[in-house]
């Protein structure tokens, strides 16, 4: 795999720019760049097996997961492909001799930065959006992951995208990533990552005043009260939790149930998570795969030891799952009666680990659901249809589901309160983090202005 330093950077910075003076800038039409995105997502959807295996022996992900997500990606860009030519400035009625209106025009050449654990999708999040805006995009991938992205960059080359609109710089965060965000020629950073990472690159980008949207993680409540559907409860809670082998920013991984039902809820959870089929990424029959780095296996064991260190009670897995020791693997793990104010409950661990903890009322509830740096996804589930509307108007989260979890959709905004990032992805709001406003302002009085100097 090739490695991009700042000469790279620097090329794909110019590129872009380039793009956004010829056709792809000046002479395309709205309609006509909504129709090369249509063309990549139709490719995307030819070669979905194929970058599906690609994903899945990058990162590890079980191939039921990515083909999901590889079609979902082609979903994404065909939404926000119909949206390119429906982006509409307005007239203001600021005097009657005047005109005064305005344009909504591209911010530039947008930096993607993406994550390890759903780089295809993640970065249809943002070509999505961007492109539809009429900007020139840079996608710096994982140092982790960069394969599949290089094969979106050959689908967008075949579906006709002028040169220097879609560019992809695999390479170090440290070194292409920091190159990319200080570099003058951008204008805007889309980021989803680690919070820490977020604030080095905020600095980074203050240099010029980028425009910057961040996505940073969760932490995120799962609220079961007493006269929940249980049975509905259950699965949607244990799938919120262990998807993706636990490596996603929205899992509902501080599962709160009302103490009348916690344990016979707990104890169901243990017998329904011990059968989660941990195996190889390519084997159909795969629930959740590996995780995806030694790193990532050493942080998620480093938890599961200070789980029991806290006093939290092991109720299930801990170790690496039979058969798979070799490998990143790890078992499905459950924590019981943990305390909201531990580590386990406050960090993020991204993999299969999930904290239980007991509540006795609504206040408390939502008093520790909030009690976290983050905010981005929480769940609630309850038949009280007046319960669901006041706790859900409490939550300190970017995305409230009620008897669901994570309904995650290209139309639906996304993004996070607090830690959990800065701006929204997705829905149409979504655009304007894409758009710079202009107002333009035309005189239509006769006459000679008035003259303020005249005196
Ligand atoms: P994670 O914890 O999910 O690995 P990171 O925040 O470390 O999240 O990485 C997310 C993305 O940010 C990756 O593409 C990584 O290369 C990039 N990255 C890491 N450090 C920097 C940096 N200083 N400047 C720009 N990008 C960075």
């Amino acid at each position: 795999m090739a490695e991009a330093d700042a000469d790279d950077i620097d090329r794909a910075v110019e590129a872009a720019r380039a793009a956004m003076k010829g056709p792809w800038g000046r002479t395309l039409t709205a309609s006509q760049r909504g129709g090369l995105m249509q063309k990549l997502a139709a490719l995307i959807r030819r070669d979905a097996q194929l970058l599906a295996e690609v994903e899945s022996r990058d990162n590890g992900k079980p191939l039921r997961d990515t083909l999901g997500e590889v079609n979902r990606a082609a979903d994404w860009i065909t939404y926000f492909a119909g949206a390119a030519d429906k982006i509409l400035g307005e007239q203001i009625p600021y005097r009657p001799d005047a005109l005064a209106y305005t344009r909504r025009e591209p911010v530039g050449v947008v930096a993607a930065i993406l994550p390890w654990n759903s780089p295809i999708s993640l970065s249809s999040w943002k070509l999505g959006p961007a492109l539809a805006a009429g900007n020139a995009v840079i996608l710096k991938p994982a140092e982790q992951t960069p394969a599949s992205l290089l094969e979106i960059a050959r689908l967008a080359e075949e579906a006709g995208f002028p040169p220097g609109v879609i560019n992809v710089v695999p390479g170090f965060g440290t070194v292409a990533g920091a190159a990319l965000v200080a570099h003058p020629g951008v204008n805007k950073i889309s980021f989803t990552g680690d919070h820490h990472t977020a604030r080095r690159i905020m600095a980074a980008g203050a240099g010029s005043l980028k425009r910057c949207t961040f996505e940073c993680g969760g932490k995120s409540p799962h609220i079961v009260f007493a006269d929940a559907d249980v049975d509905k409860a259950l699965t949607v809670a244990i799938h919120s939790a262990f998807r993706s082998t636990g490596q996603s920013c929205s899992l509902g991984s501080r599962l709160f149930i009302e103490r009348p039902l916690y344990d016979s809820f707990s104890a169901a959870l243990v017998e329904r998570v011990r059968k989660i089929r941990v195996g190889m990424p390519l084997d159909p029959r795969t629930h959740i795969g590996p995780q995806t780095s030694a790193e990532q296996l050493e942080k998620t064991r480093r938890y599961i030891r200070l789980g029991s260190e806290e006093g939290a009670r092991l109720l299930l897995g801990g170790g690496r799952p039979k058969g798979f020791e070799r490998g990143y693997f790890v078992e499905p793990t459950i924590f019981g009666e943990v305390d909201n104010r531990s580590r386990l409950a406050q960090e993020e661990v991204f993999g299969p680990v999930l904290a239980l903890l007991p509540f006795d009322t609504e206040d408390e509830v939502v008093e520790k659901a909030n009690d976290v740096p983050y905010g981005l996804v929480s769940g609630l589930w309850t038949k009280d249809v007046t319960r669901a509307h006041r706790v859900a108007a409490q939550l300190e989260a970017g995305l409230v589901s009620v008897n669901t979890f994570r309904p995650v959709h290209w139309m639906l905004p996304y993004g996070g309160y607090k830690q959990s990032g800065v701006g929204r992805e997705n829905g149409l709001e979504v655009l304007h983090e894409y758009l710079e406003t202009k107002t333009v302002v035309v005189e239509l009085a006769e006459g000679p202005p008035a003259d303020p100097f005249a005196d």
